[in-house]
């Protein structure tokens, strides 16, 4: 079970108020997308989830459990950048099995483990290549692949396809809706594409400057927006 509640979290940069009280319950095994244009701190709040920075005020709370003291390694939350973050002298191989070894994992787990990510993402004939040898979708399937070994119960995803062209991204997108259904983890998914948001969510939290403006299912946001910035982002025809 993976259940998240975040109660009033609030976030300053230098004086400046990125995150403004948010407050959020998120369901055991729901898609959640985060969606609001560039520089409303949608990465800012995954990076709290995630524990890899400190909050200003507010609490976050896993299955009931406040994490304000439990670190990053110990939330059984895995996050991929957009970015991809992988580490360039190190095959798909050592890459994947990283962040499982770090969790004290024995050899013959990692090893099960990576194989069955490696299954699931098609990454087996890959697995001895160095991220420079790879396009830029298999760099993407790699840094979900070292997420998946961990066997996070939650999945955090900041922009994954953003680097990637229009023809992979649908690919992509089709192959993260395939894996939530298959790993049946609760997930984070996280875009500035309204386009991406409607098609892959189950509920999408509509954010902007740091506030939640709605939040509902994809034809609720449409049907019902709560104010004209909803109603422009979605595109609605209010
Ligand atoms: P988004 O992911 O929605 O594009 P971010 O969460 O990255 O937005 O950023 C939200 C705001 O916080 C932006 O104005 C950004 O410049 C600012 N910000 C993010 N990280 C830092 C930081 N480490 N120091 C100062 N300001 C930051
Ligand atoms: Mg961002």
């Amino acid at each position: 079970m993976a259940q998240l509640s975040l109660r009033d979290v609030r976030k300053n940069f230098k004086g400046t108020e990125v995150l403004r009280g948010i407050d959020l319950e998120i369901g055991d095994r729901e898609l959640v997308v985060f969606v609001g244009p560039s520089g409303c701190g949608k990465s800012t709040l995954l990076r709290m989830i995630a524990g890899l920075d400190d909050m200003t005020s507010g609490e976050f709370l896993l299955n009931g459990a406040s994490m304000r003291d439990v670190p990053p390694s110990r939330r059984g939350i895995a996050m991929v950048f957009q970015s991809y973050a992988l580490y360039p002298h190190m095959d798909v191989y050592e890459n994947m099995a990283f962040g499982a070894r770090l969790q004290g994992l024995d050899k013959d787990e990692v090893d099960r483990r990576i194989q069955e990510a490696a299954r699931m993402l098609r990454l087996e004939p890959l697995l001895k290549r160095k991220p420079r040898e790879l396009s830029g979708g298999q760099r993407q399937r790699v840094a979900i692949g070292r997420a998946l070994t961990r066997k996070p119960e939650v999945f955090l995803l900041d922009e994954p396809l953003s680097n990637l062209d229009a023809a992979l991204r649908s690919d992509v997108r089709l192959e993260i809706a395939k894996l939530h259904e298959d790993i049946g983890g609760t997930m984070i998914y996280v875009t500035h594409d309204q386009v991406e948001a409607m098609t892959l969510a189950d509920k999408i939290v509509v954010m902007n400057a740091g506030r939640i403006e709605q939040v509902g299912a994809p034809r609720e946001l449409y049907e019902r927006p709560a104010n004209t910035f909803v109603a422009t982002f979605i595109g609605s025809p209010r």
